[in-house]
């Protein structure tokens, strides 16, 4: 039997959001932005909290094998004695940003850490750089009030940061990093049938749409073609998530050292092309 320890190594997790843990949303961003619009004005409802957890859940949104990769590593992690604590780094706006992600813990069951790191974590000066040390800083002071023994060194020897896009780290915060191809799972909202005519008067100044009529047929024609990539592209089969897990434990890594991160990303270069890992 293995005994508990009361005090367990801490594993750092930092997830990025939008091409990593989820598809391409701006088709539900647009409509949350237009649903602020109108709030100003009117009480008319054209985005539904309801239909929107709906379609993270149903409609390919959300990244396959995310909810059981964090549920096994946690798993794997557990049973050696560690904790995995997970954090979410994206170069998205704040509000919404915590909005997506307390809707994504409903629909998912998980629990993530706050604060989110967003865009005012970022480098707005270039290409939204992130950083290593400004979020190991940041996890260090939440997860401080947790673990009581914890030191920063704790997390800074053990901190894996996900995320698809590699040239916004530097190359000594590369170590950390395990980049992963961009998903680009969606689903088009079909906007015409939320926006009635009158709708349409009173989000006018904010639609640069002559009149009802060019809104109508100019989105009909962008409606055919997105759902037609939206098709193609929710065919493909995303299984890096399921990748992933599959060498962790293969591998039997035991801390989230850039030493094992460089392992696991050797590992995950070789099977790069294949669609089966068997194991
Ligand atoms: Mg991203």
């Amino acid at each position: 039997m293995v005994m508990k320890d009361s005090k367990p190594r801490v594993m750092t997790v930092v997830l990025d959001i939008d091409g990593t843990m989820i598809g391409d949303i701006s088709s539900q961003i647009m409509l949350y932005q237009l649903q602020n619009d109108l709030k100003k004005t009117s009480k008319v409802k054209i985005f539904d909290l309801n239909k929107f957890r709906k379609t993270l859940n149903e409609k390919n949104i959300i990244r396959p094998y995310l909810k059981k990769f964090l549920s096994m590593l946690t798993t794997h992690f557990n049973n050696i004695g560690c904790v995995v604590e997970y954090f979410v780094y994206t170069a998205s706006e704040k509000t919404w940003a915590y909005f997506l992600i307390s809707q994504l813990e409903k629909v998912l069951n998980i629990k993530l850490n706050r604060p989110l790191l967003t865009r005012q974590e970022c480098d707005l000066t270039g290409t939204y750089q992130k950083s290593k040390s400004l979020a190991s800083s940041i996890c260090f002071k939440t997860l401080k009030k947790k673990y009581n023994y914890l030191k920063k060194e704790d997390i800074d020897n053990n901190l894996l940061i996900i995320d698809n896009t590699y040239e916004i780290f530097n190359d000594i915060d590369k170590q950390h990093l395990i980049y992963c191809p961009t998903y680009n799972g969606k689903y088009t909202e079909n906007l015409p049938s939320l926006i009635n005519e009158t709708t349409f008067e009173l989000l006018q100044k904010n639609l640069s749409f002559s009149s009802y009529y060019d809104f109508e047929s100019t989105f009909y024609k962008f409606y055919v073609k997105e759902k037609y990539l939206e098709r193609k592209q929710n065919q493909k089969k995303d299984i890096f998530f399921k990748k992933l897990i599959k060498i962790i434990i293969k591998l039997d890594i035991q801390d989230l050292s850039i030493k094992n991160i460089s392992l696991i990303k050797t590992q995950l270069e070789k099977h790069k092309d294949t669609q089966n890992l068997k194991m």
